[in-house]
């Protein structure tokens, strides 16, 4: 039989770790950083530190946690370091492939549900799916929809494709092609995307955790625009008369977005702004 490994004596405890690593770590968030990634050592909740915080570590222990801490450190994200996020309540796994879900694109998932009545079998699309968060998270509320994701990258479809599995969603079509490419021939009730909307050149892209991410998801052409662009002239196509589509975007672009949408032929086009009032979300109906 075997046994549990002991813990190391000249480990030190729980506590102690905590200290010392919050100490070391430059982040926005140093505690919770170390907490998630000693938890995720630990193979426990984070409940287990505060339960447990005399506790001493098995040498493997405290060799993954110094390995995971310095890897964050060297500024890796915490979410690629454990290989998950939470998004709307969904624990979903991430890997460099795919964006980390942003808490602010819940708001996308929040007014995407306003537009879908709870108890009807709509057509919903969303566009560069990458982890899966916001058609998944839409597919655990509206169990009547049927939703198709699309992804251009292999790697990120494989990635949602398996968190549906996980979370026991079948009812999200995974399906590659990039933006409108594998909706040929389908017309949806609503079509929601999370694109790459950042300048080329801002320097945002050059600091902190996203400079892990693929620039593919983030970076759209010299005013961050493409994407969006690219995103309204198909959707326009592939929307039922009287459909929705809403995008997020930068919350310097709310002008150009609703010029965009307006231009396109959308009308009560919206712009929506999140819980710090930045412009988010653009949203507009395809004209019946
Ligand atoms: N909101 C993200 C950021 O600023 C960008 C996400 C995106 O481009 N869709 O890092």
């Amino acid at each position: 039989m075997n046994q549990a490994p002991e813990p190391d004596p000249d480990s030190p405890t729980i506590k102690q770790l905590l200290v010392e690593a919050t100490a070391l770590l430059d982040s926005e968030s140093p505690r919770l950083d170390a907490e998630v990634l000693l938890a995720h050592a630990l193979q426990q909740p984070r409940s287990h530190l505060l339960a447990w915080p005399e506790k001493r570590l098995t040498a493997a222990q405290l060799a993954t946690f110094r390995q995971l801490l310095q890897r964050r450190c060297n500024g890796e994200p915490v979410a690629y370091l454990t290989g998950e996020r939470e998004f709307w309540s969904l624990p979903l796994g991430v890997t460099t492939d795919t964006l980390i879900p942003r808490p602010e694109t819940e708001s996308l998932v929040a007014l995407a549900l306003e537009k879908i009545p709870a108890d009807a079998p709509q057509l919903i699309a969303d566009l560069g799916t990458g982890s899966g968060a916001i058609a998944l998270a839409i597919a655990s509320e509206r169990p009547r929809c049927t939703l198709i994701a699309t992804e251009r990258d292999p790697a990120a479809l494989a990635v949602a494709e398996e968190n549906a599995q996980r979370l026991g969603i079948t009812t999200v079509a995974f399906r590659h092609g990039h933006w409108c490419e594998p909706l040929a021939g389908l017309q949806a009730d609503l079509i929601v995307s999370n694109p790459p909307y950042i300048a080329a050149a801002d320097p945002h892209l050059t600091r902190g955790d996203v400079r892990f991410e693929p620039r593919s998801a983030l970076a759209a052409g010299p005013a961050g625009m493409d994407d969006l662009t690219a995103i309204a002239a198909c959707a326009s196509r592939h929307l039922k008369p009287g459909g929705w589509l809403l995008m997020e975007h930068g919350f310097d672009q709310g002008e150009l977005a609703r010029q965009l949408l307006e231009d396109t032929g959308f009308s009560q086009v919206l712009d929506y702004r999140d819980n710090a009032s930045l412009a988010r979300v653009i949203s507009g109906q395809w004209p019946d």
